[in-house]
């Protein structure tokens, strides 16, 4: 019996598919990277298929194990967390042992955070490089950036909130200063994309560190189609929305900020950087 590959949501639980549900439901078992995690989705959609745990720490073992299941007549899913099995987390071995066992391996695609951020990241989409996750440890981080530094295709990274500072700070000096997107959230309510350089994306670090999950995607070397769009200066954009009377400029500058990931404060910076109008508010008040 096959090994099914099966993405689940990243975030929102619409996201997961017909075909994925059918296959939960019907297969004998599902390995999950933690499975009191799959529990409470398989919970919200009422699937009652008995779970095991196969992660990082008993993969090989594991993979022998269910190997021999489905070569007994078994069907497994094989789950992680969250996104697709493989991107940035286990299934690499156990798709191995059940290649070599002749078994068929079936994927049933769905959402991973990588391609989410991306598409709407808008840089070149063309060509890219899923780099996952840099090394944690700085020379070895740095080296790997260094590696990328001809790459010309997109790059995307996987990044923990705890050390983005770190990689947005290894990633300007050693890449230059070059398009970039922070994808944060994705699919969740408070999914956010801070979209300018990599000097942009520290600035903004600065006024309000990023929360939650993210995906750092990066222009490749001489790649950026950035230079083709338009920019549409921030206080045209408030101007825009204020131009008809419905919207006050406060409302506008919170729209906006939000739009384009920034702090009201900081947008409102920019609205007088671009407008040219001294700063004269204090500390507390950012009220235009
Ligand atoms: N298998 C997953 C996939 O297909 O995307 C990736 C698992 S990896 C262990 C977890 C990392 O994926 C996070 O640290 C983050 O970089 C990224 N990620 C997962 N969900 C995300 C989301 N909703 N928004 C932004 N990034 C996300």
């Amino acid at each position: 019996m096959p090994l099914y590959l099966v993405a689940t949501p990243i975030g929102n639980l619409e996201d997961i598919t017909l075909r994925a549900l059918r296959v939960l439901r019907e297969s004998s078992l599902i390995a999950c990277e933690d499975t009191r995690h799959t529990r409470l989705l398989l919970n919200h959609f009422g699937i009652a298929t008995p779970t095991i745990s196969y992660h990082e720490h008993n993969e090989r073992t594991r993979a022998t194990e269910l190997v021999e299941r489905m070569l007994g007549g078994a069907s497994v899913a094989l789950v992680s967390d969250a996104g697709t099995p493989g991107i940035s987390d286990p299934a690499y071995r156990i798709v191995q042992a059940a290649l070599g066992a002749g078994i068929r391996v079936i994927p049933i695609p769905g959402p991973t955070a990588l391609v989410a951020a991306l598409v709407a990241a808008g840089l070149p989409t063309d060509s890219f490089l899923f780099v996952g996750f840099l090394p944690p440890r700085k020379m070895a981080r740095r080296a790997r950036l260094e590696e990328l530094r001809e790459v010309r295709p997109t790059i995307v990274l996987y990044e923990a909130p705890h050390r983005i500072r770190e990689t947005i700070d290894d990633a300007l000096e050693i890449l230059g200063d070059r398009p970039a997107v922070l994808a944060r959230e994705l699919t969740k309510l408070h999914e956010q994309f801070r979209r300018g350089t990599l000097a942009r994306l520290r600035q903004m670090h600065e006024a309000e560190p990023p929360r939650g999950e993210m995906v750092l995607v990066i222009g490749g070397h001489d790649g950026s189609l950035m230079d083709d769009i338009p920019a549409i200066p921030l206080a045209d954009e408030v101007d825009r929305l204020t131009a008809d009377g419905s919207v006050g400029r406060n409302e506008a500058l919170k729209q906006v900020a939000r739009r384009r990931g920034l702090a009201r404060r900081e947008a409102y910076r920019i609205y007088l950087e671009e407008r040219m109008i001294a700063d004269d508010t204090n500390e507390d008040d950012c009220t235009p």
